[in-house]
């Protein structure tokens, strides 16, 4: 179809300046909400992108922050990705008898502990279809996965979160690391560099919802669709 693909190439600001586009279709997704929390300096402070894209190493007790399927999503693979460590004491628990095996996982670092804070007092997750969510719950839960939901933060130390739960109490949770999944803002840099140069655009996919819509693969691919038909 005449359609010319490259990979590993960031559109940016000269690829404006270029001025051959009549125009362009901007599909650049989403990066991670990062909310303006006051924290302790050294305090091991994460993405969700951190996490499952570039696979940041974290340390146990994790606390989760966010209450939605990206939330549960890096929760879940946390408490599923064992560390080195990790997955060799559990392959020798499964495989040697109880006495022999505690020879040699005595103080092997234990499983993660994953709490996931909330601060609104609705279900966990509940954008999610009613399926999805029951089954992503129960998956968390029996992983060991704690939930706590109404939790506004009040501070975040080296140690711990502390939080104010909706009856007034106080409550900390340890944690040696902070995710964010605190909702997605969507990449429109490259829109500035074209206004500048006047070259239309149209804006499809997750980079064209506000902060609080939640985008799907299915909403992306049937905005590009609907816009390939829009065209002439
Ligand atoms: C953890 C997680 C779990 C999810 N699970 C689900 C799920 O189960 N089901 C579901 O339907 N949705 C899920 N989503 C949402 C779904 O991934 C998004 O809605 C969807 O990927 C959006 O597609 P998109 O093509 O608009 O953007 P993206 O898939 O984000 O693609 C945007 C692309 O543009 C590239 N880009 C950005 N800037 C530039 C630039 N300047 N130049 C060139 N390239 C650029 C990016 O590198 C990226 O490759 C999940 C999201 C997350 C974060």
């Amino acid at each position: 179809m005449g359609v010319k693909i490259k990979i590993s190439t960031a559109f940016e600001e000269n690829d404006a300046i270029l001025d051959k586009w009549s125009h362009v279709v901007v599909a650049t997704g989403t990066s991670p909400n990062i909310p303006e929390f006051t924290y302790e300096s050294g305090v091991r402070v994460l993405t969700y992108e951190d996490v499952l894209k570039f696979k940041f190493p974290v340390q146990s007790p994790v606390v989760v922050i966010g209450a939605g399927g990206v939330a549960c999503d890096v929760a879940k693979y946390i408490l599923k990705t064992p560390n080195p460590l990790q997955a060799s004491s559990n392959y020798l628990q499964n495989n040697m008898t109880d006495c022999i095996a505690s020879q040699y996982t005595e103080g092997a670092i234990p499983s993660p502990k994953v709490t996931i804070l909330q601060r609104s007092s609705k279900k966990l997750a509940y954008k999610l279809g009613r399926t999805t969510r029951w089954i992503l719950i129960q998956e968390l839960t029996q992983l060991g996965g704690m939930f706590m939901r109404g939790a506004s933060i009040e501070s975040i130390s080296k140690c711990a979160v502390k939080a104010i739960l909706i009856d007034r109490k106080q409550m900390s949770i340890p944690a040696k690391t902070i995710v964010l999944a605190t909702g997605q803002n969507p990449n429109l840099l490259v829109t500035s560099f074209l206004e500048i140069k006047n070259i239309p655009f149209t804006v499809i996919g997750s980079a064209s919802k506000s902060i609080n819509e939640r985008g799907s693969i299915s909403s992306s691919i049937k905005s590009g669709y609907n816009f390939a038909l829009s065209i002439n």
